[in-house]
């Protein structure tokens, strides 16, 4: 099985769902940068006081701090079943210094699941998002259409659009997503790492596409 595993996409097809449900059904560590540098800096280990020293002065943690941070974390005992690396790798020079490091613990990457997306599709199907204001439950209006318009089935409060899921905003963060991804998803490819899934199936369907493909 294959259990190394890098998971992109972009922003609305459906990856955090799908990293939870990998998650449970292979038992594999879910590992976000966002999260591993709250627990470095919470815990005050070395790399984490380094972290934070330049995030207090207003900048970004260097790849190198970030890269040591992700090869102490992918040794731990939690990986040894298999990892879901989310928000990572970003750029080239972060993909190679990964592939040398997971190399170096014995634990390389096996396979980058990308879920492609048709983005005409995905900008349909977030621009139709509805938040209730009180509860925050979910609706769409095609297909989780409250039983009222514009009111909650479970507070009556009322449904509102999130101001970054209008049609402008979001064709702005696909095509910088598109622009920053492709040089990546070339670096997997020639490496044969690379999987593509059609993410505008349902979320049930694409779990068992995706399984079944880590269960070869
Ligand atoms: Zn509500």
């Amino acid at each position: 099985m294959l259990k190394n595993i890098i998971l992109m996409g972009p922003p609305g097809a459906g990856k955090g769902t799908l990293a939870k449900q990998l998650k449970h059904a292979f038992h594999l560590t879910h590992i976000s940068t966002g999260d591993m540098f709250r627990e470095n800096i919470k815990g005050g280990t070395p790399l984490g006081l380094l972290a934070k020293s330049f995030i207090d002065q207003g900048h970004l943690v260097p790849d190198e701090v970030t890269i040591e941070m992700l090869k102490e974390r992918l040794a731990k005992d939690d990986c040894a079943n298999g990892f879901l690396l989310d928000g990572f790798p970003r750029t080239i020079p972060q993909a190679e210094a990964l592939e040398n490091l997971s190399t170096e613990i014995n634990r390389p990457i096996q396979v980058v699941v990308n879920l492609d997306c048709d983005n005409q599709e995905l900008i349909r199907r977030i621009s139709g998002r509805r938040v209730c204001k009180n509860c925050g439950a979910p609706y769409h209006v095609d297909t989780m259409k409250p039983k009222v318009d514009g009111v909650c089935d479970f507070c009556g409060g009322p449904l509102y659009q999130r101001a970054d899921d209008n049609e402008e905003a979001l064709k702005i963060r696909l095509d910088h997503y598109v622009h920053d991804t492709k040089p990546l998803l070339d670096f997997y490819a020639q490496r044969e790492l690379l999987e593509n899934f059609d993410s505008l199936q349902g979320s049930q369907e694409l779990f068992n596409q995706v399984s079944q493909f880590l269960n070869k």
